[in-house]
């Protein structure tokens, strides 16, 4: 076989060739991110080697370089990129350069489309396209590439149009070249200093050495390559910190806030956690999907991204690293899982962003309003009762999660946390009150709040999935108990006139309730008077120890067999609507029209708390035929 016919041709997965698209024609600013996009590969090429030679010493025996060399060359025009990494074998090529495999291209596509393609470059990166930012100063980019370990190299070349070239190469150490061939445009890359202060600028801390070729042919390093985690606070920049967080999250946002902290004492590290402004795409990655996370490294040595062990999965928002002291280098995902050095560092990295989050909310209020809107529904999930091994020691957090809280409220006054929920609970208010539902629309409307407004207690709005599972977790704050408006054991007072009424009244409507439960059946555990209703005739509460319609539905939706909500039916006996049905229903007992209003009372009723209902269209039916009666007699000349 000659070389030649040992060209393979490839297609680019379709969604790499949007993603080529995009970049080449859509991308106008900051197009020297892509020196940081190829210096991070190569530096998570070299922190690859370094972790697998720890139990393969072989792979490095002979060659124990660990290094990124940067070089032009102005006649040919190209930049070359250059490490003593892992490299690639012929199929990973193939694999990491001409497919997209995780679902952050398919998002990048979605955002990028949203902003209009408006060359917002800062999309590249934080969705793992980075190679691919190469073709923002390039019209064509060859790859050449040992694995370490293996003998035979490859080149991969492609100009982006469709795809990509792969044939046999030689190269005599392990590692990857990257060769951008400039674009005509773009060569102010070409030039040398350009490119050192771009190393600086994006790459400083990284911690391989990264050595720039100068105009003698000489390289020489052109960061200061240590962790910059290491170094002491005083001595890093702002600009430094940030640029960091980039680096590690491979974000391009500003973070909005960080901690950088050494413990000391049984177990020792260091860690430096940020807050993102921008969510990571990735925050709800099924397990196994890749997240970022944050990155373990052991004795400066780099471990492995996203360390879910050392991350309770409710700060799953926060990236960085933590560097452990006393961890074994030989450490893995399984080994982390019943480790007590875990737990300890767990506990600090906890411990640490709560600090964090309560400096925030304390000092930056407009801030916190916006963290707690980006992660407010991740938080929660740390007040679930879960008694998984990790999840166990979590509960003593959950005092601290309480004061982070923010809810909308019956106030309509933006977001309110319980303790000043607490602060302006009117004398005589023993518990907090809150309602579930889809979304703030649908709750404030809600037949259920009328009792409790009355009285001039607030309700907290909940609408997040998660909330049932939260304040059944949470149970109480500051000794007050935390009480659903929705609770058939709800009990609000109102004045003893009122009482007497009401309990008068429901004396009457015995008949009606027996029929209502004849006519309704199973659907509902029971019917009776409701002393919650100012305004509306007919509300559903839950059984006691019913699950929540909310619950019913997400487990449904996570394929789980559950019993479906157990529900009672409250008719408000001083509402003229059912003052009426009453009348009806004793003059004619066997009523068919009667029958046909309490369904429609109890779609009604359902619908409110934004359950769909079985049969809309005899609900429409039966809407139509009480419409037309109305409008007739309304038609029709009074005499
Ligand atoms: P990401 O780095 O976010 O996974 P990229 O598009 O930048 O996405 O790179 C795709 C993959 O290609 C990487 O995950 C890595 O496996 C591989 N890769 C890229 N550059 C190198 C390199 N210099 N050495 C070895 N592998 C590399």
């Amino acid at each position: 076989m000659t070389a030649e016919n040992r060209v393979e041709t490839h297609r680019f997965q379709a969604e790499v060739s949007q993603v080529l698209h995009l970049v080449i024609n859509s991308l106008y600013s900051h197009k020297e991110v892509f020196l940081r996009e190829l210096v991070s590969n190569a530096s998570d090429a070299l922190d690859k080697l370094k972790f697998r030679a720890l139990t393969d010493p072989d792979l490095t025996r002979d060659d124990n370089t660990f290094e990124i060399r940067i070089a032009t060359d102005k006649d040919a025009k190209t930049i070359t990129i250059e490490d003593t990494g892992v490299g690639m074998t012929h199929d990973e090529l193939v694999e990491n350069l001409g497919t997209i495999a995780h679902s952050g291209s398919r998002k990048f596509l979605e955002a990028a489309k949203a902003k209009g393609a408006s060359g917002d470059v800062n999309l590249i990166g934080q969705f793992g396209v980075g190679f691919y930012s190469a073709w923002l100063v390039a019209d064509r980019v060859t790859v050449t590439t040992r694995a370490a370990g293996h003998d035979d190299a490859w080149t991969w070349a492609s100009d982006a149009r469709d795809g990509f070239t792969l044939e046999p190469a030689t190269r005599d150490r392990r590692g990857t070249t990257i060769t951008l061939h400039v674009r005509d445009d773009q060569e102010e890359f070409l030039e040398l200093w350009r490119l050192r202060e771009l190393v600086t600028r994006y790459a400083d801390f990284v911690g391989h050495p990264i050595l720039v070729k100068t105009d003698g042919g000489e390289f020489e390093t052109a960061n200061k390559a240590s962790a910059l985690w290491r170094r002491p606070k005083s001595e890093i920049t702002k600009e430094q910190y940030e640029e960091f967080y980039r680096h590690a999250a491979r974000a391009y946002d500003d973070p909005t806030a960080w901690t950088h902290f050494r413990v000391e004492g049984n177990q020792e590290f260091v860690g430096l956690l940020f807050i993102p402004s921008a969510p990571p795409y990735d925050l709800d990655a099924q397990p196994g999907e890749s997240r970022r996370g944050v990155q373990l490294y052991v004795k400066r040595v780099f471990i492995m991204d996203n360390c879910e062990a050392i991350v309770p999965s409710w700060l799953r928002f926060v990236r960085g690293v933590l560097d452990s002291d006393d961890l074994p280098l030989n450490v893995s995902r399984e080994t982390l899982q019943d480790s007590s050095v875990v737990r300890a560092i767990r506990k600090q990295v906890a411990r640490k962003t709560l600090d964090l989050l309560d400096e925030i909310a304390r000092d930056r209020a407009d801030d916190y309003k916006t963290v707690w809107g980006h992660y407010g529904r991740i938080l929660k999930e740390g007040l679930v009762d879960d008694y998984r091994a990790g999840r166990a020691d979590d509960r003593d957090f959950k005092d601290r999660l309480a004061k982070l809280l923010r809810f909308e409220s019956s106030k309509g006054e933006g977001i309110v946390s319980l303790a000043e929920y607490v602060a302006r609970m009117p004398e005589g208010q023993e518990a907090i009150y809150y309602l579930i539902g889809d979304s703030v629309r649908t709750i404030s409307d809600s037949p259920h709040l009328e009792g409790v407004k009355k009285k001039g207690y607030e309700v907290l709005f909940l609408t997040d999935a998660v909330d049932t599972w939260a304040v059944e977790g949470l149970r109480e704050f500051q000794g007050k108990k935390l009480v659903s408006v929705a609770d058939a054991n709800l009990k609000v007072d109102g004045s003893d006139d009122e009482k007497k009424e009401r309990e008068e009244k429901a004396g009457l409507l015995r008949s009606l309730f027996d029929r209502t439960r004849a006519v309704l059946g199973s659907r509902v555990k029971d019917v009776r008077a409701s002393d919650r209703l100012t305004d509306s005739p007919a509300c559903l509460v839950l059984a006691p120890g019913s699950i929540t319609p909310a619950q019913e539905r997400v487990m449904r939706a996570l394929g789980r067999e559950v019993p479906a909500a157990q529900r009672i039916l409250e008719l408000n006996p001083t509402h003229p609507l059912v003052e009426g049905l009453r009348t009806v229903s004793e003059r004619d007992p066997a009523s068919p029209q009667v029958s046909e209003w309490i369904e429609v009372l109890y779609d009604q009723a359902l619908l409110t708390e934004g359950t769909p209902i079985d049969d809309p269209q005899r609900f429409a039916r039966r809407l139509t035929t009480l419409l037309q009666h109305a409008v007739t007699s309304a038609a029709s000349p009074t005499t």
